[in-house]
């Protein structure tokens, strides 16, 4: 299936735990450059599994992502590694801070593991703690911050190295209206802005609206 050099193709994709305990299979998921897609589903149904499948954390047992133009889980682990440094942005439903380093440190993180500091780096790094109300916790360290704070910080860490593609799973399910709302502007303006494909696992409705297309997991295998 063509794809545009900055989309993302999902074809028969098939990815199984260990021990069968359990499955999951899309037939087909396009999104485009700049395209929001919120992906629904009952709990437990697979769509935090679909979203690490994706973005090259897990190994699928068949079936292909493309992003762009690579073929993701044909790259070997070091390309694979690479790409997702400097190409992926994700938000992870449990956050996956290290509470030892500071706000400032965990947002740098993938710039400075990517090895693409620098000082326009940097800047957007706090430019992006700013936006998201965070910037007084600056230099104090994720353990000692609120919950909602720190899904903050999981999404300043996801866009600072401006990523080509952006993932999320349930983004503001630790904040407040007013917060979820500035969460999801930040990442809907991104996405539109860059031309990144933006797909984001939400139970949030007012967020879905916002979004482009709505896609209901259960309906991705035919
Ligand atoms: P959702 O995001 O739709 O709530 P998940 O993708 O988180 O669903 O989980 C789907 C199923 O996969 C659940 O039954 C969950 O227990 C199981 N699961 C999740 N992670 C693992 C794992 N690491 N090993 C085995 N099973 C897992």
């Amino acid at each position: 299936m063509p794809t545009d050099s900055t989309g993302i193709t999902v074809s028969g994709l098939k990815f199984e735990y260990p021990n069968e305990s359990f499955a999951i299979r899309v037939d087909s998921l396009v999104v485009m450059p700049g395209e929001a897609v919120a992906i629904v589903g009952p709990s437990g149904c697979g769509k935090s599994t679909l979203l690490r499948v994706m973005a090259g954390l897990l190994s699928p047992h068949a079936g292909r992502v493309q992003m762009g133009a690579h073929d993701v889980h044909s790259l070997s682990a070091r390309a694979l590694r690479e790409f997702r440094l400097r190409s992926v942005g994700l938000v992870f439903q449990d956050f996956a801070l290290l509470d030892y380093l500071t706000v400032e440190e965990n947002v740098l993180l993938p710039v400075r593991l990517g090895g693409f500091d620098s000082e326009s780096s940097v800047a957007r790094a706090h430019e992006l703690i700013g936006q998201l109300g965070i910037a007084v916790h600056t230099r104090r360290l994720t353990r000692e911050i609120s919950q909602g704070e720190r899904q903050r910080v999981a999404i300043a860490r996801a866009l600072a190295h401006q990523p080509r593609f952006v993932f999320a799973d349930e983004p503001t399910a630790s904040l407040d209206a007013v917060r979820r709302d500035i969460v999801g502007s930040l990442l809907l303006d991104y996405a539109r802005r860059e031309s990144a494909p933006l797909i984001l696992v939400t139970h949030d409705p007012a967020l879905q609206q916002r979004f482009d297309r709505v896609v209901d997991f259960t309906e991705l295998s035919a």
